[in-house]
């Protein structure tokens, strides 16, 4: 194992086609939002197969921002959410009931799929949705694709306790000079295990899978595991709840504490803290509200 791969993802392209495709291999990053959480191994995989995912999507776009990668249902597992930025920073949570089953995983009969793409000024949001389909995360985004880019793509996902790892093959807009290229990508990749997809280098990868194909493989970009949450922004959530409220949690538990659901920091507020966080709020003297 090529130890240097972790923790980066790689861009390639067939230079005799229009294919283009994206491995990632998520470790440390992988390690830290395990670290955070306390989910069952089902909900576990899951959380970090999204996150290989969302990086492949975002790499895949010219955009500077935030995606987001969602599965809603209403079955035991309720949210499952990726978010990675342009830096390829990532993070995730997912929402489930606490009896969920050991091993089948069931987002309900009324699951949907949600890429989002938030931009840095606001108001800049591009969202697409599709019913759940596909027997896995790998399947419901290949539908995705189909249904909403009009293109095909293959999306293979792994992992175990200490590594995931992603591989996305797209099929680019354009006449292809080999029209049985797609197929025949798809084929050779049907022959890959779970088990290599994990240990193989992407050199490896490539080489061994794509044998006959000439593929140009570009630098890696680092990828890391980062929360964006902050005192402050609790603080701009906890006024929104308004003062009522928040005496009643002050009245019944002494404080106030919020937990981030993507990394698992604690925020306390005492009631001097919210007594203060009250007092920012105060609308200025002109009485513009939002
Ligand atoms: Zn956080």
């Amino acid at each position: 194992m090529n130890s240097s791969d972790g923790d980066r993802l790689y861009r390639f392209l067939f230079e005799d086609f229009p294919i283009r495709g994206q491995w990632v291999r998520l470790e440390a990053t992988w390690e830290e939002a395990q670290s955070r959480r306390t989910d069952p191994a089902p909900v576990r995989r899951l959380l970090g197969e999204s996150m290989a995912a969302a990086a492949l999507l975002t790499a895949g776009i010219k955009f500077e921002g935030r995606l987001n990668l969602q599965v809603e249902g209403d079955g035991p597992l309720r949210l499952l959410l990726a978010q990675c930025d342009h830096h390829l920073h990532l993070r995730a949570t997912a929402r489930y009931d606490q009896d969920l089953p050991a091993e089948q995983l069931d987002f309900g009969d009324n699951g949907r799929l949600l890429l989002a793409l938030e931009g840095q000024k606001p108001g800049e949001r591009y969202q697409g949705v599709v019913p759940l389909a596909g027997d896995d995360l790998a399947g419901a985004i290949e539908h995705y694709f189909t249904q909403s880019e009009q293109l095909p793509a293959r999306l293979l996902l792994a992992g175990d306790a200490h590594a995931v790892v992603g591989l996305l093959l797209q099929r680019m807009p354009g006449d292809s000079p080999d029209e049985d290229a797609w197929n025949r990508c798809n084929h050779l990749l049907d022959t890959l295990s779970s088990a290599e997809l994990l240990q193989w280098p992407v050199e490896t990868l490539l080489r061994r899978v794509f044998a006959e194909e000439t593929i140009r493989l570009f630098d890696p970009t680092p990828v890391s595991f980062r929360c964006r949450c902050s005192r402050e922004g609790v603080a701009t959530m906890l006024r929104q709840l308004g003062e009522a409220e928040l005496q009643d949690i002050l009245r019944e538990q002494g404080g106030v504490t919020v937990t981030c659901e993507f990394c698992g920091r604690d925020y306390g507020f005492d009631a001097v803290d919210v007594g203060q966080l009250l007092v920012d709020a105060t609308p200025p003297s002109s009485g513009l509200t939002h």
